[in-house]
């Protein structure tokens, strides 16, 4: 079974902007899947109608067979970690506080506020930074005071403190150079080879895709004009 499944999912904005038609995608557990594509393609719509921000007209979106959907969609988006561009980072909490935030709907909302976690969840924080690159003094230091790669580092451990099945990645490296780029893809292909996540990554460049992708989904006029391994897509260009 896939961990994420689009069925004939359409997405239609008000004003009848068609920004998805008929989309068909699976991703596998330990799949790392790139999304290629220029702008205004529907990069950006797939991956917020797979998190549930952007309604479907018509299909469905499953992630680990549960549809992302009232009356689960609650427990769908508990499947799923998400890595953003900017990082998303709140910048005046520490990296450590950041992290565990990545598992906040499973904890009670007075921790939260007191920012009193349990023991395990503070260990399993900070072996997450240890695995993405960060020392112990970093994960005191407040988020603002890191540079754009160790906050995206931040933003990976965060995603998977939540022990997701998918990760969403929205063109998670636009704002690094390419060897800090090529770091971070590596932590995110790491993540699903190691852990069995699916991943969905939207990238603007096509050297990265290929160097990275398992297998290559290229979108025009929210369409997938390819679908396939990297092998294939000199044949396609
Ligand atoms: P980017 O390519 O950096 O994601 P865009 O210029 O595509 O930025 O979009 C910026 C914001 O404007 C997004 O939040 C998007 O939802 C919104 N947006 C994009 N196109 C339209 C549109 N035609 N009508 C209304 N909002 C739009
Ligand atoms: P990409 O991420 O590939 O740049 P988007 O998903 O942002 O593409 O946009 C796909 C299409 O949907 C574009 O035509 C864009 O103008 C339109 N669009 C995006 N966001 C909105 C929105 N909030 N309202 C209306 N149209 C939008």
């Amino acid at each position: 079974l896939p961990v994420l499944c689009l069925e004939n999912t359409s997405a239609v904005y008000a004003g009848g902007v068609v920004a998805l038609s008929r989309f068909n995608l699976e991703v596998q557990a330990g799949e790392f899947c790139v999304i290629l594509g220029p702008s205004g393609s529907g990069k950006s719509t797939l991956l917020r109608l797979i998190s549930g921000l952007v309604p479907t007209s018509s299909g469905t979106v499953t992630i680990g067979g549960i549809k992302m959907a009232p009356p689960t969609r609650r427990k769908a988006r508990q499947r799923l970690g998400m890595v953003h561009q900017d990082h998303g980072l709140i910048d005046r909490l520490s990296v450590l506080d950041n992290v565990m935030a990545g598992c906040a709907g499973s904890l009670p909302f007075w921790r939260l506020m007191l920012r009193m976690y349990p023991r395990p969840v503070v260990d399993a924080a900070c072996q997450l930074l240890d695995e993405v690159g960060l020392t112990e003094a970093q994960a005191n230091r407040r988020a603002r005071e890191l540079s754009g790669g160790q906050r995206q580092r931040v933003g990976i451990a965060r995603a998977l403190m939540g022990t997701p099945l998918l990760i969403l990645a929205d063109e998670p490296v636009a704002s690094l150079d390419p060897q800090t780029s090529r770091i971070i893809l590596a932590l995110l292909r790491r993540a699903a080879k190691d852990r069995g996540i699916a991943v969905l990554c939207s990238l603007h460049q096509m050297d990265l895709a290929r160097e990275f992708a398992d297998r290559i989904v290229v979108m025009r006029n929210g369409r997938p004009v390819f679908n396939d391994c990297p092998a294939e897509l000199s044949g396609f260009l």
